[in-house]
Order: structure tokens, then C-alpha cells, then sequence
């Protein structure tokens, strides 16, 4: 049996205006209210829940549906707080849940209060569901909201895993981090995240003499190290293709558009090193997928100096590299080190992401997602994604639980491309297939 969805969906729209008008600008964050506020919700139905505060006015929620124990845990997770808003940029209150030409409007609306609406509404459902038939679920659904995600994560999933570990035993969880596309030609396809690129910095330092501007010196640090960037600039990680990205583009390939491309993402599963490379060069010119590609290294500050006639003895440069998952960090600066051979220059690793294991694309949890995602629209395409960007989800692979990261809204580019800038909204249509989504999966995996 399936929920009464129309009296579901006003409801979902009614909830997600509720979170959005609860600022929760981080910093500072101010989650608490919002925490209260589901806790309300979860309660008023019979889900038992623990509210944690890490810190002044911050809070993590977690509720908990028991199911017969006969499969471990399953976690439906989402962040309370948002990133700042540019209020004069925005063409309506962002704190207000505005409903505007078929669209809800809103700080979070997409990143990352629509999916906490659609998860608080799966737990709803599913546990009206549960009342209405006696029939128990075969897993624990554990809701969780957190604090802090977009600030680290220190006083929220970081937090949590550090004092309250147990309540996270599961053997799935779903976050965001991944998309679901609308492309040209109307084509679908839902990425769904398996694994992320790590987040390294680097620091590149440049020496030479330091003497008076007036008497210009050969060994000039700012040229040595403007050279060396230069001969870096030149420098691109070598093409690994981890089994993740081998079938995101193998099943991208299958709805892609642009036949150039299409037929790049299908060289990508040739057995022949040569179409191989040939494919993964025409990709590599859009820098989205060059960036899943290899490595990526990426200068983000550069300082020195600090007069105009003073020559520094030494000027440095910041760089972020993003490794692929079981890529050395060492290894890689070991090559930097090789490709700048300008003198005087040194490579210092100055903070080391941690490593996560990737998300097993062929699970149980996969395949419930992607065959949900096929009832609701028969011709998506679902495919596993490795992501550039972070999420809570690392921390998560990291205690053992295998966690896979869907923005379950179908959406273009230009509609995704609002998150954390101005507009931010997201298609009530769009809402609705999430919700639906995010339910049927988790009905599914709990049967
Ligand atoms: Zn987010």
C-alpha cells in the first residue's frame, strides 16, 4: 500500500517552508529551533527521538522507527544549517518559503532543508504506514539531523561520531552530495554518490635573496616562484579511472546528448589503453568531469612581500590539491616536486585529508535506489558518481557505514547552480518526486 500522496505533498510543501523560515545561517548556526522543531514533528507520531546539543543553541536529532532487526540499520541524514545569504541579490526574503511560479524559494531549498523535509516526511509516512498495517519493517530507520555541515562539521556529523558513535550503527545511510539532472532533450539522470575526492593543502615556497628594491636580483623570490607555478600550471595528474567513474560514464554515455562526448564516455570502458585515453581527452576538456578524472591541483593564495622596494626573501602559494580515493598525497607532491625544477622552490604538504572508503555501487541500498528512481520515471538513468566536493558522508564510510549521497530533486543546471548563491529554490514538482523517491527507496531496503 502506498501513502495518500496529495494530502502528502501539501503536506512536504507546508514542512519545508516551516524549516526554511528558520535561519540557520552557519555561522553561527542556530540549529536548535530547527532541531526542536522536527523533534515536535517526529514525536507528535509516535517516533521516539534523542536531541543532542553539542553547543550553545546547536543540536543534532535523531529518531529512531525500530524494525524487527532482521537487517541493520539504515540512516536518512541531512544538515540543519545553511550558508549566508547576499540578501540585496535575492529577489525575495530568503528566510520566508515563498512559493512563486511552481517553485519554493529559500536558503535551503535544495541545499539542504528540501531533502530534511523529504526525509522527516519519509519517516512520517512510513511510520503512518507501519500504524495503519501492523507490518513491521525489516531495519531500523534512523533519522538524523546535523549542525555544522557547512562550516566542517566539527559541531555536528564530527561531533556526533565522537561522543554519540552508536547511535550511527547501520549499514547504509542516505545524504546528499549526489544530483539528479535534467539535461537537454529533457533525459534524466540521477548521480548517485559513492565515494568523494580527498581535500589536501599544499604550500609552495619560493627563496631567494632579500635585498633593496632599487638593485633588481636574479634570484628574485616572487619570478622563482611565479616560475615555478608557471612550470606547475603545465602539469596535469595522469588520467585514473577508478571503477566508480568507469560506470558513471559507461551509464552516462547511454543518455548523453552531445554524440562527441557520448562516444568519449563510451571509449572510457574500452579494454585498449589507446580509446582510452583518446576518450578521456575530449572529456577532460570540460572541467567537470577533467576533475574526476586525476588529481586535480588547484593554486588558491598566493603571498609575499611586503613593501614595494623590499624583496622578500622568500614568497609562497597555497595550493589545494583533491586526490582521488586511494591516490597518495605524497606521491603526488613527490611529482610536483619532480615537475618544478626551478631551484630554491619547496613542496610542504600542510594539512592531509583523510581517506574514506568508497561506497559499494552494487549493494543492496544502490539497487533500491536506482530501482525506485526507475518507477518514477522509466527512462533516468542512474549512475554511481564520485564527488569533488565533501560531505558528511566520508565521516560516515570512515565508521563502516556505506553511505550514498542523492540531491533527489530533478533539476537543470542553471536551477543546481543556486546553491549556496542567490534564488535558491527548488521545482514543488521536483519536491515531490524526492520525496518520493527518498520513501520508496527506504521502503524498499526495509522490507
Ligand atoms: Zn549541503
Amino acid at each position: 500500500m502506498s501513502p495518500d500522496w496529495s494530502a502528502a505533498e501539501a503536506e512536504t510543501v507546508a514542512r519545508l517552508r516551516d524549516l526554511i523560515r528558520f535561519d540557520t545561517t552557519n555561522p553561527p548556526g542556530n540549529e536548535l529551533p530547527a532541531a526542536l522543531y522536527l523533534q515536535a514533528a517526529l514525536e507528535n507520531e509516535g517516533i521516539a527521538t534523542t536531541l543532542l546539543e553539542p553547543d550553545a543553541n546547536r543540536a543534532a536529532l535523531i529518531g529512531r522507527i525500530p524494525g524487527t532487526g532482521a537487517a541493520r540499520p539504515v540512516i536518512l541524514l541531512a544538515h540543519m544549517d545553511v550558508v549566508g545569504v547576499e540578501r540585496a541579490s535575492w529577489s525575495c526574503d530568503p528566510f520566508a518559503g515563498e512559493i512563486r511560479d511552481g517553485y519554493i524559494y529559500g536558503r535551503g531549498a535544495i541545499d539542504d532543508k528540501g531533502m530534511l523535509a523529504a526525509n522527516l516526511m519519509t519517516m512520517l509516512l512510513l511510520q503512518r504506514e507501519l500504524k495503519r498495517t501492523g507490518a513491521p519493517l525489516s531495519r531500523d530507520i534512523v533519522f538524523v539531523a546535523t549542525s555544522d555541515e557547512e562550516a566542517g562539521g566539527e559541531w555536528g556529523m564530527g561531533w556526533l561520531i565522537e561522543h554519540h558513535a552508536d547511535l550511527l550503527d547501520a549499514e547504509f545511510a542516505l545524504n546528499e552530495g549526489g544530483r539528479t539532472r535534467i539535461i537537454e532533450g529533457g533525459q534524466t539522470y540521477l548521480a548517485v554518490q559513492a565515494a568523494e575526492k580527498i581535500s589536501h593543502v599544499v604550500t609552495i615556497t619560493a627563496h631567494g635573496s632579500a635585498g633593496h628594491a632599487a638593485i633588481p636580483l636574479e634570484d628574485n623570490a616572487i619570478f622563482r616562484l611565479a616560475r615555478a607555478l608557471e612550470q606547475l600550471s603545465r602539469y596535469s595528474e595522469p588520467v585514473l579511472l577508478t571503477s566508480i567513474t568507469r560506470q558513471f560514464f559507461g551509464r552516462l554515455a547511454e543518455v548523453w546528448p552531445n554524440p562527441r562526448e557520448q562516444s568519449a564516455m563510451a571509449a572510457l570502458a574500452s579494454a585498449d589503453p589507446g580509446i582510452v585515453e583518446n576518450g578521456a581527452a575530449v572529456l577532460s576538456r570540460t572541467a567537470v568531469f577533467n576533475a574526476v578524472l586525476r588529481n586535480g591541483i588547484s593554486p588558491a593564495i598566493v603571498e609575499g612581500g611586503s613593501r614595494y622596494n623590499v624583496i622578500p626573501a622568500s614568497a609562497g602559494a597555497v595550493l589545494n590539491v583533491r586526490t582521488l580515493p586511494g591516490q597518495s598525497i605524497d606521491e603526488v607532491v613527490d611529482r610536483l616536486r619532480a615537475v618544478v625544477t626551478e631551484p630554491h622552490v619547496t613542496l610542504e604538504i600542510t594539512q592531509r585529508g583523510a581517506e574514506a572508503p568508497a561506497s559499494d555501487p552494487d549493494s543492496a541500498m544502490f539497487a533500491a535506489i536506482a530501482a525506485t528512481a526507475r518507477e518514477l520515471n522509466p527512462r533516468i538513468a542512474v549512475v554511481p558518481y564520485l564527488s569533488t566536493g565533501v560531505t558528511d558522508s566520508a565521516r560516515l564510510r570512515r565508521i563502516g557505514v556505506q553511505a550514498y549521497g542523492i540531491l533527489p530533486f530533478p533539476m537543470e543546471q542553471s536551477d543546481e547552480e543556486r546553491m549556496h548563491g542567490h534564488d535558491e529554490r527548488v521545482p514543488v514538482e521536483s519536491l515531490h518526486f524526492g520525496t518520493r523517491l527518498i520513501y520508496g527507496t527506504i521502503e524498499r531496503i526495509a522490507r
